[in-house]
């Protein structure tokens, strides 16, 4: 294995940090990368290659060690807002850990990607998820099971269309949640969810009218080990191979209504914000595939006889600077959108003084009555939706998606066009840095599929940067919400 290059602090590599100086702790974010780049040295990067031939003769094994070894980093409660005892990290700070994990070994990097993802939608529903789900997974966190999540979004028959809430409309979703006293039951299948098979809690997306999906998709938490909920099969995967894709099945599944998160309808606007959310981190796994196939490269050629020679050469020469170049850009976009998401679109909810408020209560007074009767009420749902429209706008959001949807698309290519240059150069002469760079390129193609395929992401950017247009994104303010014997009004 070639040693990799010199540490670079994140303002060399991302300039217009500075600026945002006053809004962001630039201090605590090189922080972040330096603890995050330390782990992914000494525990992702030894063990990728033997994870990826284990995983790929047979895709269900799964390295719980290093989810253990993650868990001891913080890296499973990254996200979690601080009152639930977690970092309380947003885009950028997920984005930031996302390029160092990944340019150690993307599928490793997922896991943990992945978790944020099925975490993220909670954090739409406020101070009301504080006590819940979010704060057993920080307990869990340090200790010998911690607790994994995953997000289902996808369906068989469904992958682009239910990304997209215009394309929601006439998506074909076979899935059903079905109201019935005190809840829903659910029906359905959900294919190609990553960590699906390990997670002990799932965010899914399913329609409580399949005749209108987009205005009943509907947001629930559910417990895998709920009866009728099963993993049908673990895919046989191309790259990013140490995270698991399974398709899941739901056979009325039964979810009480107050694991219903945010509110009954509110599906497409919540997959809307979560998307806009993750992309940024999305072009950070890409722009982190890509820096691991030009380090690896870079370090072959200083070190390794076999490479003699060829720094001296002006077209390696080109294709470094080339590489270089592509980088840097692709971390740019990931960066403007993750900051312009965190402090713009959504600064105004982050910092509202409500929301400050009700994280000095101290959890002990939060968790009982009547403080947890108010926060798991409608009422308090509604304000959460209410506070979303005081501080953000639908053009806010959608123009944050455009950016981190330009982020991810580009990020993409990138990776592609990096990983396959890199082993160009290496050729058949490298030995066993080529089986990394071999490993990384299967890896980057994903980058091109996942939350949202390219094509999707930029006919995102054509719409709100292009266009100027406005997309239906935020809740509406006033939900559905019909009578169930039994259930909550
Ligand atoms: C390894 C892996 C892990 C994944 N993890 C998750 C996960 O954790 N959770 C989850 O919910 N999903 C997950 N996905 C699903 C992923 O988000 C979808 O694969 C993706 O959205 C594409 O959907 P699809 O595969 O059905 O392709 P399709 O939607 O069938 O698309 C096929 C092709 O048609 C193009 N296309 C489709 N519609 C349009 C359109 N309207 N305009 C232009 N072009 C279009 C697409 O760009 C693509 O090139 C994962 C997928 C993979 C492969």
């Amino acid at each position: 294995m070639t040693s990799i290059t010199p540490e670079r602090s994140l303002r060399e590599r991302f300039p217009r940090l500075l600026p945002h100086g006053e809004r962001l702790d630039v201090g605590e974010l090189e922080r972040l990368r330096s603890r995050t780049r330390c782990f992914a040295e000494d525990h992702v990067r030894p063990r990728a290659l033997e994870i990826d031939r284990r995983t790929g003769e047979d895709p269900s094994w799964f390295d719980w060690d290093l989810v253990r070894a993650g868990g001891e980093q913080g890296m499973l409660g990254l996200l979690i807002p601080e009152p639930a005892g977690g970092a309380g990290g947003l885009a950028t700070q997920a984005a930031i850990v996302m390029e160092e994990l990944c340019a150690a070994c993307p599928g490793i990097a997922l896991i943990f990607g992945a978790h944020a993802l099925g975490v993220a939608p909670l954090l739409l529903g406020g101070p009301s998820q504080w006590d819940g789900v979010l704060a057993e997974l920080v307990q869990s966190e340090r200790t010998a099971k911690p607790l994994l999540m995953a997000c289902a979004i996808t369906e068989p028959e469904a992958g682009t269309d239910v990304e997209d809430p215009d394309l929601l409309r006439r998506a074909r979703i076979t899935s059903h949640a079905r109201r019935v006293p005190g809840g829903f039951r659910l029906s359905g299948t959900k294919r190609f969810i990553s960590n699906g098979s390990v997670a002990r809690w799932i965010t899914l997306l399913m329609p409580t009218d399949p005749r209108h999906p987009a205005e009943t998709w509907t947001c629930f938490l559910l417990d895998t080990r709920s009866e009728g909920f099963a993993v049908a099969r673990v895919e046989h995967k191309m790259g990013q191979r140490a995270c698991p894709a399974a398709e899941l099945t739901f056979d009325e599944v039964f979810v009480p209504d107050e694991r219903v998160v945010s509110r009954e309808g509110d599906g497409a606007a919540a997959t809307t914000i979560v998307l806009a959310c993750s992309r940024p981190p999305v072009g950070a796994i890409a722009t982190g595939v890509a820096r691991g196939a030009y380090e690896r490269v870079l370090g072959w050629l200083e070190e390794d006889r076999a490479a003699k020679g060829l720094l001296e050469r002006q077209h390696v020469q080109l294709a470094l600077a080339s590489m270089e170049e592509e980088i840097h850009l692709a971390r740019q976009l990931y960066m403007d959108a993750a900051t312009e998401l965190d402090h713009t679109a959504l600064g105004g909810v982050t910092s509202n003084p409500a929301v400050r408020a009700i994280a000095h209560v101290p959890a002990g007074v939060r968790r009982r009555a009547p403080m947890h009767g108010w926060l798991a009420s409608d009422r308090a749902r509604d304000a959460t939706i209410a506070l979303l429209h005081r501080t953000t706008s639908e053009r806010a959001v959608t123009r944050s998606l455009a950016l981190s949807s330009m982020a991810k698309a580009h990020g993409g290519d990138v990776a592609m066009l990096v990983t396959g240059a890199a082993l160009e150069l290496v050729g058949l002469r490298a030995g066993p840095v080529r089986a990394e760079l071999e490993k990384l390129w299967r890896d980057a193609k994903l980058t091109q599929i996942y939350e949202g395929t390219n094509q999707l992401n930029r006919l995102e950017v054509y719409r709100g940067l292009c266009r100027s247009e406005t997309i239906s994104c935020l809740p509406p303010l006033h939900p559905i919400r019909r009578k169930t014997e039994g259930g909550r009004s």
